[in-house]
């Protein structure tokens, strides 16, 4: 058995071109951890970074045992990169921050002892935040729809400092620009979810990787996580529905026109109705098979990676555990 304490908390930041923030990070992270009073661990992943960034991660490492140091082979995006964070995180809890140090470290405390009344996740939620007025309206109305879509409702899902147990991230894949729907994909699984105030401050060093477009990709991601929650167990009911009820539309005109030209001897090649008949109905059978190829793709998909249609939180059992 090795005698390394067990790890409480890890502290995980993905970093793409923040060679200026780095040695004042470091110092704000390894405060934080040490007034966390457990044993944590500092894991920065370098995004494929650019400028000087590398060499200072390398010496950071060199340093300070508590530092672990994950160089990914080019830029592969945030989400990607707090993926590879969590895969090699080691705490029973880990923390998400950015690190241009506009997330308060020193924040992480509050997090924690919030997870430890019996929450799942911790959000943080900049009450106050330091950016462009344009950026803050639109992050506003992004959360109030994704709250409304998911049913998880946030007041700052944009927020990156968030507070997770460790089983909630194992249990749950990321994709695209998903790091920021965790809390409600975790919802599939059943979570608790609590939303703690945090401090906010200006980017000081460096400069923002996004740009206004996010809006749109986010958008298309909002669409996949709503399909994913309500639908990914049961696609024939959302393609089924969509297509009984073209088919019917247009199997009632389809009836209507028929009546017309075989009782009452009317023309109907010069109908525009016809044409949409047809269109319905065609429509309506390609939906309806679409929705008998999503149920197939759905068991293909839950037996690939061994997911399971629910999840446990804990078994109380008197009998001890046989292996199967
Ligand atoms: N980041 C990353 N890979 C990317 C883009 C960003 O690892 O391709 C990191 C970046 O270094 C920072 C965090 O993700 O730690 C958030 O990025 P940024 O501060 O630019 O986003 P904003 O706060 O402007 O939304
Ligand atoms: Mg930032």
């Amino acid at each position: 058995m090795s005698t390394t304490p067990k790890i409480g908390v890890s502290f995980v930041l993905p970093i793409f071109n923040e060679e200026g923030s780095l040695p004042e990070l470091r110092r704000q992270l390894v405060a934080a951890g040490e007034k966390l009073g457990e044993p944590f661990e500092i894991v920065l992943i370098d995004d494929g970074s650019t400028d000087g960034s590398f060499p200072v991660l390398r010496k950071m490492q060199a340093a300070d045992p508590r530092v672990k140091v994950i160089r990914l082979r080019k830029n592969f995006g945030q989400t990607a990169a707090l993926t590879a964070g969590f895969d090699h995180a080691k705490g029973e809890i880990v923390i998400t921050l950015d690190a241009d140090l506009q997330n308060d470290p020193a924040d992480a405390s509050l997090l924690v002892a919030k997870l430890r009344e019996g929450y799942d996740i911790v959000s943080g939620w900049r009450k106050d935040r330091k950016d462009k007025f344009l950026s803050r309206l639109l992050s506003r109305m992004a959360n109030a729809l994704i709250s409304r879509i998911t049913k998880v409702r946030l007041r700052d899902y944009g927020c990156t400092l968030k507070a997770y147990r460790r089983e909630v991230l194992q249990s749950i894949k990321l994709y695209g620009e998903m790091h920021r729907f965790i809390p409600a994909i975790a919802s599939q699984i059943g979570v608790a979810i609590a939303e703690v105030p945090v401090n906010h401050r200006p980017r000081l060093y460096g400069e923002s990787k996004y740009k206004l477009t996010k809006s749109i990709r986010v958008f298309l991601d909002l669409l996949t996580v709503k399909f994913l929650l309500s639908y990914s167990t049961r696609p024939l009911q959302i393609f089924g529905m969509f297509g009984l009820i073209a088919g019917a539309v247009g199997g009632v005109l389809g009836i209507v026109l028929s009546y017309e030209r075989l009782i009452l001897k009317q023309g109907i090649a010069n109908r525009p109705l016809l044409l949409l008949a047809i269109l319905l109905i065609v429509i309506g059978i390609q939906f309806i098979t679409m929705g008998l190829l999503g149920e197939i793709m759905v068991r293909t998909y839950h037996e690939a990676v061994e997911k399971h249609i629910y999840a446990v939180r804990e078994v109380l059992d008197s009998e001890p555990d046989e292996p199967r």
